[in-house]
């Protein structure tokens, strides 16, 4: 045991091939249009910095993230050479006061209101030239972007376009997941309308979903996320991503119990007769989520053992009865998160979305990126 991933607790192996070739797949469902990557959160808990130089590789030149942080922190692992023909987008816009710190590190704001906006054309005022942006309008979501009434109001000012070099106008779909929901067409209708009103400027609409609701979603900049990172876009079909993610959690120790003998936490599971149980470091304090308690399992060598009783800070016990003791000694690895398991089986036992799967992986994995 002499190298921090032979140390670890849990290895956490992100395969970066596996995100390019999705990239390209989104990239080539997009046609004509371009495909961004959205690296918010830090690439949904996976490593921005190591993930957008793949994505550049593929061809992408379109990141987006949410907070300006996060974009500040991506210029900087990003090489200024390579980087130079690449746009990094804020979708959280101008905090108030802060359009110099966009500007000084090359980040375009999207911008969601009129205070976002008026904010960047005074800017654009005062350095005498126009400055880039996305304008988002809310078409249904009501959660980012300008609402019509505002949209309404700042197209009938004068000189609505004074200061800004405008790239994109979007929006966001509030279902897209859903395929037959009225409100993606809804949401479609609308923004088609607003996009014809700013004579036609090039539109970003869909995200990992919207990019499978046909080519009427696509627009000129598809922004996906979520899929690139294996999840699955069009939920109850087959998912046509390349997972990305595996986790392996290392045995600390195991024991027998007999008949009658509780396991964990509030006594939650009672063996219904002689048991092996293998204790694996893996917790709740590493995004294994405590609503896993009794749910899942994990593969010891390919084989099934359920997670049983409640899942703890830093461990959980898993039923490993009939499995060889050569296989399930301490030290050994059990995959949790795997092709057999994926994000988004995992986030359906816990009653959430891959999306939360993802961004709560653990910051005590120690974290292994091949294929790059
Ligand atoms: C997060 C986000 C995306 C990416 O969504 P996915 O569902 O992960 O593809 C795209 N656009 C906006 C505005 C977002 O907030």
């Amino acid at each position: 045991m002499n190298t921090p991933e032979s140390r670890a607790g849990a290895v956490l192996t992100i395969d970066l091939a596996a995100i390019e070739d999705n990239y390209r797949l989104l990239q080539r469902r997009v046609g004509a249009a371009a495909c961004a990557a959205v690296l918010k959160a830090d690439a949904y808990g996976l490593g921005a910095a190591h993930v957008a130089p793949v994505l550049r590789r593929a061809g992408c030149r379109h990141f987006f993230v949410a907070h300006l942080e996060e974009g500040i922190a991506l210029r900087r692992t990003l090489p200024a050479a390579q980087f130079a023909d690449t746009q990094v987008f804020v979708l959280h816009g101008v905090p108030p006061g802060a359009e110099m710190d966009l500007l000084e590190h090359q980040l375009t704001p999207v911008l969601n209101s009129r205070q976002q906006l008026d904010a960047w054309r005074a800017l654009a005022r005062q350095l005498g030239r126009a400055l880039p942006a996305i304008v988002q309008a809310d078409t249904g979501m009501s959660r980012m972007g300008m609402p019509p009434a505002e949209v309404d109001a700042w197209l009938d000012s004068s000189d609505p376009f004074g200061g800004l070099a405008l790239q994109y106008v979007m929006s966001h779909l509030a279902v897209a997941d859903e395929p037959d929901h009225p409100m993606n067409g809804l949401q479609l209708a609308r923004f088609a309308a607003l996009r014809q009103r700013l004579g036609g400027i090039p539109g970003s609409l869909a995200n990992s979903s919207g990019i499978f609701l046909g080519a009427d979603y696509h627009f000129d900049l598809a922004r996906p996320g979520v899929a690139l990172y294996g999840a699955n876009p069009q939920p109850g079909q087959p998912n046509p991503m390349r997972p990305v993610v595996t986790l392996q959690g290392r045995i600390v120790q195991t024991r027998r119990i007999a008949e009658g003998d509780y396991v964990g936490y509030a006594l939650s599971y009672q063996a219904p007769g002689e048991r092996t149980i293998a204790t694996v470091s893996v917790g709740y304090a590493d995004g294994w989520l405590r609503h896993l308690s009794n749910r899942g399992h994990v593969l010891v060598d390919g084989v099934r053992a359920p997670v049983v009783g409640r899942v703890s800070m830093d461990s959980i016990t898993v039923d490993v009865t009939g499995i060889a003791p050569a296989r399930v000694t301490p030290g050994a690895l059990v995959d949790l998160l795997s092709a057999d398991q994926t994000v988004d089986d995992v986030a359906a036992l816990a009653g959430t979305i891959g999306y939360e799967i993802l961004t709560s992986l653990g910051l005590r994995y120690h974290r292994r990126y091949t294929g790059a």
